[in-house]
């Protein structure tokens, strides 16, 4: 009976074109890879900057298995907080302005340890339509009362905020929308927050190293200061090229997380290796200007190229670009077409996406030449 139902939804997700498989990869990340056997120009990875695979944080990440081994060997409450854990969290603290910092495991914890060590029954979170599912998993893990607001509608937010009684309130979302590649309208939910008395959680898996001075993220995008009522959380192996998340905020907030979020308390601590890397990381990616130039040439680059083509990109300046296709097995064609060209895109289907949306997610890197990108919009141009 149980295998019946497994075996029948297997087959309903493979009629539906949503069937997903993983590919092999033979090489290390970067836009040159070695794929199910093909060599081929990848436009998949979220490493921004191209530093997954750069010769510095290689050697960071060798002189630290030598210097600390290679795990932590308990929760950072008990004896698993390393130097290099200290050393990173403050490095990451002091980058983005904020007083303190704690590190995670991965940016979907990150989001599980926040969100329910600060609200509970009798709360109330407000969450863009669009987050990411991380931020959707830690509101039913919190128990508070959700509210989901249309994608981007300010108004909308502020209607739910004036009518709601909940003890506190909690406003969520992605800065950069990782589907969608726009960015969240940061200033006014600041407003919003400090007019409702509300803390404000951002989400800057894809603005942190990209975007404001020297990569600071989003906040600094937009100009706007380390508020205590702002918890930002950070991930570590998208643009910084490692693994792992941050989250920054007021002493207070942190003080009160490394108290009571399960998600920091309950797991091993990361590998010391991680932490001294990500330290290193944060050296880099200060310093990066010339690659986030190169990356903002190469977003013009690819909207001129496949600007009059029957399929558009979505309103987009950051490095993610996503071409809207529709059917989901068009969209699958289409990818199929690229790979055959030696080109890998990624199909992003429903559930990841609203029905009817199915898109090529073309996410760029500071690692792409002009030239394979010329190379992705003659093949769009073909296959359109
Ligand atoms: C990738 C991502 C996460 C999860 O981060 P991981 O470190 O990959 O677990 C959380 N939020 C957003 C918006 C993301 O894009």
């Amino acid at each position: 009976m149980i295998w019946d139902e497994l075996e029948s939804g297997l087959a309903e997700l493979a009629a539906d074109g949503l069937l997903r498989r993983r590919r092999v990869l033979d090489s290390p990340c970067a836009p040159e890879c070695v794929v199910d056997g093909r060599a081929v120009v990848s436009f998949c990875s979220n490493d921004y900057l191209g530093f997954a695979n750069h010769p510095e944080l290689i050697a960071a990440a060798q002189a630290a298995a030598a210097q600390w081994g290679v795990g932590s060997g308990a929760s950072h409450l008990v004896s698993g907080h390393l130097r290099p854990h200290e050393e990173a969290e403050q490095a990451l603290a002091d980058f983005v302005g904020f007083p303190a910092a704690i590190t995670l495991s991965t940016g979907y914890m990150a989001n599980l340890a926040i969100v329910p060590a600060l609200v509970g029954r009798g709360d109330a979170v407000f969450a863009d339509k669009l987050n990411h599912a991380s931020l959707i998993d830690a509101v039913q893990l919190s128990r508070a009362e959700s509210h989901r607001y249309l994608h981007g509608d300010v108004a909308g937010l502020a209607a739910m905020l004036a009518a709601s009684t909940a003890k506190r309130k909690l406003i969520l979302t992605d800065a950069v929308f990782s589907m969608d590649g726009d960015i969240a309208p940061l200033p006014q939910l600041y407003e919003l927050a400090e007019r409702h008395d509300a803390r404000l959680v951002i989400d800057d898996a894809h603005g942190f190293g990209v975007l404001g001075d020297n990569g600071r993220g989003t906040l600094s995008h937009f100009d706007l200061p380390a508020d205590p009522r702002v918890i930002l959380m950070g991930t570590l192996g998208k643009a910084a090229g490692v693994a792992g998340a941050f989250v920054a905020a007021d002493r207070r907030v942190v003080d009160w997380l490394v108290n009571k979020a399960r998600a920091y308390i309950f797991t091993t601590a990361a590998s010391p290796i991680l932490a001294t890397t990500v330290t290193r990381s944060v050296a880099l990616i200060a310093a990066a200007d010339d690659r986030r130039a190169h990356l903002q040439a190469l977003v013009a680059q690819l909207r001129a190229g496949v600007a009059e083509l029957r399929w558009n990109l979505l309103p987009s300046e950051t490095a993610i670009q996503p071409l809207i296709i529709g059917d989901n097995h068009e969209a699958l064609r289409v990818a199929g077409a690229l790979f055959e060209r030696g080109l890998w895109v990624p199909a992003i289907r429903p559930p990841t996406v609203a029905k009817g949306t199915a898109r090529l997610r073309i996410s760029l890197s500071a690692a792409h030449t002009e030239a394979q990108v010329a190379q992705l919009v003659d093949a769009l141009r073909a296959l359109a």
